[in-house]
């Protein structure tokens, strides 16, 4: 089941209307979370920037946060059944004949199984590829996400998992992740234009190594394919590595030790979430 407008639907009834400003302008936000051991993890940092976001393009959410809340833990609880779920909520502009808000927004809760990724994905790490690209303001998380599902297209075939966007100045983050890269003793993410990511925000309160210090900071290209180690941050996928950047190797190629302990601390930090 799932939550759209004041009811609780099927599948089936998970309709809106080509009018909505999300569909016909692409104006809204969203938020995507998971559960683990069936609870939503992290969901007041997912609802404090789903408003973020939303005031980010002036877009006015008429319930509290503890309503919103309330709302996707009920329909969850619609959803009875053992295993782990994701979690979308949408917030568009609603029906609308002109550029301008005529109606409440849309609001829907989407309960789907949360997805399962390979063991090979983990353990021998992705390819990415890089893309010249900037996102439309990239600290909100709109529901623009053009540049992803055109690179997706044009790999259609190749395997490839995630685009990798940068400019001439910086490396910005993967089309739906955040990056991270060892040089030497420093593991660096990049501050300024990406989206503040609530799985690397996360990371980042609890990673602790021998030796290592993590920090935002910008790098560029060119310095990204002398790091050590890659790695995005995200939602459904955790703690990524990856190994092949535009077909060369990352560092000394596999997975490196720095990736398997931040992979292994974040899997102990989620499995104690109760
Ligand atoms: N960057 C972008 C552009 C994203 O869309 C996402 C997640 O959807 C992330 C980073 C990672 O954010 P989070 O860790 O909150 O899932």
């Amino acid at each position: 089941m799932h939550y759209l407008n004041g009811s609780f639907v099927s599948e089936e009834e998970l309709l809106i209307s080509p009018r909505d400003l999300g569909y016909s302008r692409g104006y809204g936000v969203f938020e995507y979370l998971i559960t683990y051991n069936g609870r939503p993890f992290l969901i007041n940092e997912h609802l404090e920037r789903l408003y973020a976001s939303a005031s980010d393009i002036a877009l006015t959410l008429p319930w509290k946060k503890s309503e919103l809340s309330a709302l996707v833990y009920e329909t969850l609880s619609k959803n009875v059944s053992g295993e782990e779920k994701s979690i979308k909520i949408t917030v568009s502009g609603g029906v609308s004949s002109s550029l301008r808000m005529e109606q409440e927004p849309t609001l829907i809760i989407m309960i789907d199984p949360r997805p399962e990724y390979s063991l090979d994905r983990y353990e021998q790490g992705i390819e990415v590829h890089t893309v010249l690209h900037t996102r439309y303001s990239p600290s909100t998380k709109t529901l623009n996400y053009i540049e992803a599902v055109k690179q997706m297209q044009i790999r259609k075939g190749t395997g490839t998992v995630e685009p990798l966007y940068y400019n001439e100045q910086q490396v910005f983050e993967g089309a739906r992740s955040n990056i991270f890269a060892r040089f030497g003793d420093q593991l660096l993410s990049p501050k300024q234009n990406v989206l503040s990511g609530i799985t690397r925000n996360c990371f980042l309160s609890f990673f602790n190594m021998e030796g290592i210090t993590t920090q935002l900071a910008d790098f560029s290209l060119d310095m990204l394919r002398t790091a050590d180690e890659v790695f995005f941050t995200g939602t459904p996928i955790e703690i990524l590595p990856i190994t092949k950047i535009d077909g060369l190797p990352v560092g000394k190629g596999g997975v490196g030790e720095v990736t398997k302990e931040a992979m292994r601390q974040f899997k102990n930090f989620t499995r104690s979430h109760a």
